[in-house]
This record gives structure tokens, sequence and C-alpha cells, in this order.
């Protein structure tokens, strides 16, 4: 098998990513974008063990309507819904953010018809990096690659820079302060469902044994639904479990109504990781979910990503250097530590909490501030939004541990 007759004369590349899934692409995308301006385009593989691309995940998120690529977006929602034991709070804004859904499949074929135009980066499907060496002057990276007999060949290659979305092997997610796990089902009803065209982003709020959990429930299309249990849990539980207690939240949606399934999606995602520590070695950079990509509180990440490849490849193109994840502000990470804290030491509270927020803070100051874009009034009104008491245990943990880890870090020094 061959890479390519143009990639196989040197084996030897500007840039390698390891990983063509959310942010691998979006990363090459961006680069594409700097094609046809008259600079030297690095020569750039990217490694994926996929053999070809599925709808494997939907990516949702909160932004402007002149932001967002329409060409992705194939559903977006003017109203969202917070609700608990039978009270809802409907959020909607006046500034144009919507609520917006991408099909991982568009976004796949996007990338794919995008690279396939750049002469100078390949995406190298069944194929994965299992070994790699770093001398001086070159990273050398031992590739994989199979065909579909499942036929292997080991491929030695050369590069400057290396951008590895893999899940770097010291990152545990096990240690994230909460998980957020989830199970759920695109499903075609025969008949139209009755259900009012709003995001359900967290609905019928509640908490079991096992902490606190709520329903996802989006309105595809008139005879089309994506539903989905989610939990935010301390332990890494398998998403797999939660597939029955899924199931059964979508048979008591449906009611009556036959459907069918079209396809299945879960996953776990870590909120508040500690980020990896900085490579030394400025020629790898880590990026992606493992390197810190989510959002702690949320847990979202498609527009984190968007954001860094952006920044990313503007600095490839500019001084040949990659860029790490882009950290939040030092108050929004405090925030989310206290939250997430909080949540963990006391799930039963969790629901309460999101309703008041829902409840008493405006949909465009919730929305920036889930969006990532908070301005200080917008902080301000989250916090006095909140009950005090049962944060205030949890900001003064997180007070103590930001003084430990200083003391440690003087230590070290
Ligand atoms: C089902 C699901 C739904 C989600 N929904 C949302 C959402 O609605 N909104 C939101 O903001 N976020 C969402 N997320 C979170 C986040 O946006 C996604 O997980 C996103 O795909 C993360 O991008 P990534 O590049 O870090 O990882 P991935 O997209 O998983 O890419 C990593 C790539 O590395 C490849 N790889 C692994 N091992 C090797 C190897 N040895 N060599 C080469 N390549 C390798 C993998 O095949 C994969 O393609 C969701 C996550 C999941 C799992």
């Amino acid at each position: 098998m061959r890479i390519s007759t143009a990639f196989d004369v040197s084996k030897n590349f500007d840039l390698v990513i390891i990983g063509g899934g959310c942010s691998g692409l979006s990363l090459a995308m961006e680069l594409c974008r700097y094609f046809d301006k008259a600079i030297p385009f690095p020569r750039t593989l990217i490694i994926e063990p996929r053999s070809h691309y599925i709808n494997d995940r939907s990516w949702c998120f909160w932004d402007l309507d002149d932001q967002i690529d329409t060409e992705l977006v194939s559903k977006s929602w003017q109203v969202w819904e917070f609700s608990s034991e039978s009270i809802s709070h409907k959020h909607s804004s006046l500034e144009g953010w919507r609520y917006h859904h991408v099909p991982s499949s568009n976004f796949y074929d996007k990338a794919e018809k995008i690279i396939s135009k750049n002469p100078h980066i390949k995406l190298q499907k069944n194929s994965r990096v299992v070994n790699e060496s770093y001398s001086p002057d070159h990273i050398g990276l031992t590739l994989e690659i199979y065909d579909r007999y499942k036929h292997t060949e080991s491929l030695e290659i050369t590069t400057n820079l290396v951008v590895d979305t893999r899940i770097p092997p010291e990152v545990d997610f096990s240690v994230a302060t909460l998980k957020q796990i989830f199970y759920g089902f695109e499903i075609k009803t025969k008949n139209n469902h009755k259900l009012k065209d709003n995001a359900m982003v967290m609905s019928n709020m509640r908490v079991d044994a096992d902490g606190f959990l709520f329903d996802y429930i989006l309105p595809l299309g008139h005879d089309s639904l994506l539903i989905e249990l989610t939990r935010f849990a301390v332990t890494s539980i398998h998403p797999k479990t939660l597939r029955t207690n899924a199931l059964e939240l979508v048979n008591k949606v449906c009611g009556d109504s036959a459907y069918k399934i079209v396809r299945e999606e879960s996953g776990l995602i870590p909120m508040g990781i500690p980020r990896p520590e900085k490579i030394k070695d400025h020629r790898i950079i880590f990026a992606g979910l493992g390197a810190g990509a989510a959002r702690p509180s949320t847990g979202y990440a498609f527009r984190r990503i968007q954001n860094w490849a952006k920044i990313c490849a503007k600095e490839i193109i500019s001084k040949g250097k990659a860029a790490n994840n882009l950290p939040d502000k030092n108050t929004l990470k405090w925030m989310d530590s206290i939250f997430l804290r909080t949540i963990r030491k006391n799930p039963k509270i969790a629901p309460m909490l999101f309703m008041k927020l829902a409840q008493n803070v405006q949909a465009d100051v919730l929305v920036r501030f889930l969006a990532d874009k908070p301005n200080k009034s917008d902080l301000a009104s989250i916090i006095f939004s909140l009950p005090i008491m049962p944060l205030m245990s949890s900001a003064f943990m997180e007070f103590f541990a930001q003084i430990q880890a200083t003391i440690r870090n003087k230590k070290c020094l």
C-alpha cells in the first residue's frame, strides 16, 4: 500500500497531524484557507485509523447566527429549555444566539472535500502511529498502515512538527472532577412527533442513587429526534451501562407511536481535568479532548476546538509553530471549578443550581457564559443568581487548593 506517489518521495513532512477527528480535521480545514495565498504551504500528513467516516456523533453549541458555518449546521433552535420536577424555563436570545446542530457526517464530508483539493495535505486513513522517536534534527514516526484485508505494512516517516490529538498516555479521565456520560438514540418516528420545536438541553433534571442526571432531547425534524440520557458522575461508568435507561426514555417520549432507531451515540467527556504538562519540545503539541479542549463545567468542546484550530493554523503558517488549546480566563476557570466541586460533593442540589441559573439569569447572559464569552457583569449576574451557602465551602476548598498548588510550584522552582 502506498501513501501516494507525491508523498512517497521523501517521507518527510513539515507537519504531521495525529488523528483525523474533530481537532485534526478542523486544523486541516483552517490550514487549507491559506492554500491560495502566495506562501509555502506545509507538506502535511494526517494519520487516522478509521477506514471511512460515519455519522458517529452530533455536535451542538450556542453561537450567533452570523458566526456559524451554514454548510455544517443542519438545524438551529431559537428556544432552549431547562426543566426539573415539571417546572420548565424556556430561554431565547434577543441578540441572535441560537442552539445549533452539526451532524458529524456533514463535518467529515466537508473536511474530506477540502483536503482532497489541496495537493499538500494527505489524509491517510487505515493508519495509526505506533512509535515515536525524537532527535534534535527531526521527529520520527512509525506508522502501521493496513488494508481492508487487515494486511499491515510498517512505514517510517519524519517530520518537524507534530499536532497530536490522541489522548496523551499520562492523561487519566478518571481524575476529572466529574465525568459527563451519555447514551443516545437518533430515531425516526412513523408519524410526526408532537414535541415543540425547542431544544431540551437539560430536561427533567433529577437525582438518583448514582447522582445527577437529565434528559437531552432535540427535535431534529417533524419525524426525527435525538434523545439522550446524560449523567454527571464521580466515577467513570461505561456509557453502555446507560443504554437500557436511554431506550426506556425513548419509549417514554414516543409513547404508543412507532419509531425506528437510525443510529446510536455515546461518550464520556471529562469535566475538569488538569491540563497535561506543557512539553518542553516545542515541535510537538497535544490538542483536543485529552489536552483539555472541553469546557470544564459543560463538557462542550466543538466550538472551542474550532477557535483553537483557527489560531493554530495561523501560527503554523506564519511562525512554523503550533498553538496549544486556548486557556480559559482565570475567573471562568475558578467559577467552573467551584461549580463542579459543589456538584461532586452534593449532587442532590445540582437540579436546584441549574434551575436557579435558568430562572434568575437572562438568556443572553447565561448563553454568553455557556459559550465562553461572558463579560464581567455576566459573571456577577451568574454568581448572584445562585444560593451562596452550598457554594461557599467549595469556594474555600478551591482557595486552599490554589494556595497549595502555588506552594508546590514554588518548592519545585
Ligand atoms: C458522541 C459524542 C457527542 C458529542 N457531542 C458534543 C456536542 O454536542 N457539543 C460539543 O461541544 N462537544 C461534543 N462532544 C465532545 C467533543 O466535541 C468530541 O469528543 C470531539 O470529537 C473531540 O475532538 P477530538 O479531536 O479531541 O477527538 P476525536 O474527534 O475523537 O479525534 C481523535 C482522533 O484520533 C484518532 N486516533 C486514535 N488513536 C490514534 C493513533 N494511534 N494514531 C492516529 N490517530 C489516532 C481517532 O481515530 C480520532 O479520529 C461529543 C463527544 C462525543 C463522543
